[in-house]
């Protein structure tokens, strides 16, 4: 005779483990048609390193300067040791009404963003229609400070590459650690660029001023990426880590800070002074 089961515990499980399928596919269909709706109104103008470019129908930037300015974020990338290689489309908006829709209103205020689920980098208006040159530095509000577009995709571009290689659990773990500064700070270091500037963050380094600081956007830039980018900078360029290592240790961030703090007051290391490492 047969065995009267299943087991209840066993029909809940196999419910739950059901639905949560249905769910996983519902949402990835979801992202699949965003990511084909938010090239609505676009087209695309060519490629880069395996990466689709397109620009929104209005965009009146020069399309074969938009190619070299993605060629350059790629080789700023690239010079540190990495490459993307999954299929990541950049769009380049014309208005800030398209750049808010194709950003879900989500991070509009940025001068681009990258989103993993949709694979797709939204490049702020900014660059295209309002400044006319590729080399000038641009400023979007007071806190951005003069970078320019080949900095700021080589940024996304970082953020790219480490979703595609260590998946949205790095991600959320980093988070969750309060390890933002790992993220944000290499993204910078690979960018070669700070949202502050040097001076006046080696500055507020030096002095511990971190009190100063009353809006909490202007905190993120220095907390996460100011000072993320200068001790990534100082773990792989003048230390030397392996980048594997570095990613993967949780460093006691007080000991480090008072480490780089004392190896710069003694001259021995300064950010953006490279040539001068004893
Ligand atoms: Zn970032």
């Amino acid at each position: 005779m047969r065995e009267v089961l299943p087991y209840p515990k066993n029909v809940y499980l196999k419910f739950i483990l059901k639905n949560c399928v249905y769910s996983l596919i519902v949402v990835k269909l979801i992202f699949v048609i965003l990511s084909y709706l938010i090239l609505f109104g676009t087209h695309r103008i060519g490629e880069v390193g395996g990466m689709a470019l397109y620009v929104d129908n209005e965009y009146t930037f020069n399309q074969d300067s938009t190619l070299k300015i993605v060629e350059k974020g790629v080789d700023y990338l690239e010079q540190k040791g990495f490459k993307v290689s999954c299929g990541i489309n950049i769009i380049f908006n014309a208005t800030e009404k398209d750049h808010k829709l194709r950003s879900f209103f989500l991070d509009s205020e940025a001068l681009a963003t990258f989103s993993p689920f949709l694979k797709t980098i939204v490049v702020a208006p900014v660059f295209s229609v309002e400044k006319q040159h590729t080399t000038e530095p641009i400023d979007r509000s007071e806190i951005f400070l003069s970078r320019n577009l080949s900095e700021v995709l080589a940024h996304e571009l970082f953020h790219a590459y480490a979703f595609e290689k260590y998946g949205f659990s790095d991600f959320l773990l980093k988070r969750i650690k309060g390890e933002n500064w790992k993220m944000e700070g290499m993204a910078e270091y690979v960018a070669n660029s700070s949202s502050l500037k040097v001076d006046i963050g080696m500055q507020m380094f030096e002095n511990a001023v971190y009190e100063d600081l009353n809006m909490d956007i202007q905190k993120d830039f220095f907390t996460n990426y100011f000072v993320g980018r200068l001790r990534s900078d100082y773990l792989l360029t003048y230390k030397n880590v392996p980048f594997e290592e570095f990613w993967n240790t949780n460093y006691d961030e007080v000991t480090l800070d008072s480490e780089i703090r004392t190896a710069f007051s003694g001259k021995k290391y300064g950010l953006m002074n490279q040539n001068n490492y004893e």
